[in-house]
Parts: structure tokens; C-alpha cells; sequence
């Protein structure tokens, strides 16, 4: 399989030096980086939801040790 390397202009220093990968792009001349993970949480809201229910019980269970 042939990959392609893909460079263009960055943003930051403007040199032609701008390399576009799968998850990130990066600048060769200056390291200026963005990148594309998903924002997105991975745990479902509903998993968190659920963990923060459970986790407020057992706080309200454990005494203090002064
Ligand atoms: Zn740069």
C-alpha cells in the first residue's frame, strides 16, 4: 500500500513543512501540532451517570477518621 506524504503551508510559521497524518497534523519546522481525536467523552453519559450515583452512596457510607 502506497502512503502518501502530505505536506502544506503552516499556520504558524508559514513554512511549507505542514505534514497532515490520520489523527494530527504537524509542522517539521516549527512542531506546531493539531490534532483530531474525537472530543468526544468515551465513556457513555449514562456509565457516568450511573458511577456518580454509586460513588455518592459509599461517600455517604465511610466516616472520617479525625
Ligand atoms: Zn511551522
Amino acid at each position: 500500500m502506497e502512503r502518501r506524504i502530505s505536506f502544506d503551508v503552516c499556520p504558524r510559521c508559514g513554512e511549507y513543512g505542514f505534514e497532515h497524518l490520520k489523527m494530527h497534523s504537524h509542522c517539521v519546522n516549527c512542531l506546531h501540532i493539531i490534532d483530531r481525536w474525537p472530543r468526544e467523552f468515551p465513556i457513555p453519559a449514562w456509565a457516568c451517570f450511573a458511577y456518580r450515583q454509586v460513588s455518592k452512596q459509599f461517600d455517604s457510607q465511610i466516616t472520617p477518621i479525625l
